[in-house]
């Protein structure tokens, strides 16, 4: 019953999403090569729900559920649009001419980005995203009464006005609760890793409504925010940029992975 409610309010949303299994203990996601496991291999959970009373397992229902809204095809709508695949090159015309701080791309990590990656940052579509991590409460209670924990993407490609938006609240993972994830995010987090490493390495083609024409986009994440209290926080976000470190990038997530640290930002290497 839960989850069905769960699975009623998505739909209610328009998103489209995957379903992947987890270990109950956070210990793994049933996909790839265990995709078809009936048990955890690390500490042998059973992957279906296990009655506490009479131990009987429920096979065919999941433990633990996680949610992934992929994120390629998201992207591709926003560039079909002519009017947002404009906005997504805000920032290119807008960068700051009196040294006033106005837009990220104002910022010392941007331009670090551009510094670094000069044929990366020659393609103003390209996306520069960050990715919040919980404290957002982008649906009402939602993630209070049904304990699960967004994973939110942003662009910061749009205007400061934009950037903020709604709309540019990117859902991509919902993670099970009850309890909010600790260290073992990372289990839940690697298959949106594995499509922002794709868009980082290799890209995807995408068709521009605006410029009438398909390119490769790419996308960077800048870097991650935690434990926001709310989001009217977020207002001063430009602020927030001396917890990013100008280096941050998507090569370095591995690192961070293998780290499991959840407060660190991505790839400290200053
Ligand atoms: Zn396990
Ligand atoms: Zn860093």
């Amino acid at each position: 019953m839960f989850y069905q409610a769960f699975d009623e309010l998505l739909k209610a949303f328009d998103l489209g999403y995957e379903k992947i299994h987890a270990c109950v203990r956070d210990c793994c996601l049933f996909r790839k090569e265990l995709v078809h496991m009936e048990a955890c291999p690390h500490c042998g959970s059973s992957r279906w729900k296990v009655y506490k009373h009479t131990k009987k397992v429920r096979k065919g229902v999941p433990a633990k559920v996680l949610r992934y809204f992929p994120i390629f095809p998201r992207f591709r709508k926003m560039f079909k649009s002519v009017e947002r695949a404009e906005q997504l090159t805000w920032y290119d015309t807008h960068k700051s001419r009196d040294g006033m701080m106005r837009h990220l791309v104002d910022s010392p990590a941007w331009k670090s980005i551009d510094n670094k990656w000069p044929i990366f940052a020659a393609e103003p579509m390209n996306l520069r995203l960050g990715l919040a991590l919980d404290g957002f409460n982008p649906i009402g209670d939602f993630s209070s009464r049904y304990s699960c924990w967004p994973v939110i993407l942003m662009t910061y490609n749009l205007s400061p006005s934009l950037c903020m938006s709604k709309e540019n609240l990117m859902l991509t993972l919902l993670i099970p609760g009850p309890k909010q994830p600790g260290n073992d995010i990372y289990v839940y987090l690697q298959p949106l890793i594995e499509d922002l490493m794709e868009l980082w390495m290799n890209g995807v083609s995408v068709y521009d409504a605006f410029r009438e024409s398909t390119f490769n986009l790419k996308a960077i994440l800048m870097w991650t925010i935690n434990d926001f209290p709310a989001y009217g926080n977020l207002s001063g976000y430009s602020t927030k940029g001396k917890k990013a470190c100008p280096v941050c990038g998507v090569q370095t997530c591995s690192q961070w992975l293998k780290n499991g640290k959840k407060h660190a930002y991505i790839g400290h290497r200053r």
